[in-house]
């Protein structure tokens, strides 16, 4: 059996360890627990710890958590198609994997139609991945933003990034590229970057939020 208790206190120490390697403050980097794929249990042995916000990455799969745990909310980290739009908005009190003006115009009219509100993060690729993740480019960002802009109901929170493994100069690129959006927007912008393992670079970049997955829950179950 995992044991979460133990698995936060080792991330814990982790984050702190990353924080006092570049003066920043521990509680200044939010630990986002990533649940896909795993069962109900774990997230319950964590929600018992205080984490009530969980990343998951299929709509299908986060409608059912969400379901069956009203006191606890799910956010969307994993791709967006457009016909799932609808369930995301009404499963997700955040969706972090805005990546085209399209889709954020989907996002718009939908969310004035069932009059909710969700905060809403622009996920980038900054490198030319072109893979099943997604992301925006730097090029199409301005007009994705100007989609969003003005938009009480969709709040832009910051920029979501998964950069190639193997690259840490990557997490500096979206540093400066927070940085330069923030002086545009006069608005403060989060990044959430870092994963089980790499989250020590992305926190000594500056990152506000870390997603551990397997780390904190485990290896995943192979099928959704
Ligand atoms: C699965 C996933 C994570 C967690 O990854 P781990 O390596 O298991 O910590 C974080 N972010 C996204 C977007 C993911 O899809």
């Amino acid at each position: 059996m995992i044991n979460i208790p133990l698995r936060v206190e080792i991330l814990r120490a982790r984050i702190q360890k990353a924080c006092e390697a570049c003066n920043r403050v521990p509680s200044s980097v939010e630990l986002l627990p990533v649940s896909k794929r795993q069962p109900m249990e774990l997230i319950q042995s964590a929600s018992q710890l205080g984490f009530a916000t969980f990343g998951e990455n299929y709509v299908q799969e986060g409608l059912a958590k969400a379901q069956a745990c009203p006191d606890l909310s799910f956010v969307l980290i994993g791709p967006l198609q457009r016909n799932k739009t609808k369930q995301a908005l009404l499963s997700f009190t955040e969706i972090m994997t805005v990546d085209r003006s399209e889709l954020a115009l989907r996002l718009r009219h939908l969310a004035e139609e069932l009059q909710l509100s969700r905060g809403i993060w622009i996920q980038m690729d900054l490198w030319g991945e072109e893979t099943k993740m997604g992301g925006c480019s730097e090029t199409a960002l301005p007009a994705l933003i100007k989609t969003l802009e003005g938009d009480t109901r969709l709040p832009l929170q910051g920029f979501l990034a998964i950069p190639p493994p193997g690259q840490p100069e990557a997490f500096q690129d979206m540093a400066q590229l927070r940085e330069r959006w923030q002086d545009k927007l006069g608005q403060r912008l989060r990044l959430s970057m870092g994963m089980s393992d790499d989250l020590e670079e992305a926190v000594q970049a500056g990152s506000d939020q870390v997603r551990i997955g397997t780390a904190l829950f485990g290896e995943r179950a192979m099928s959704a």
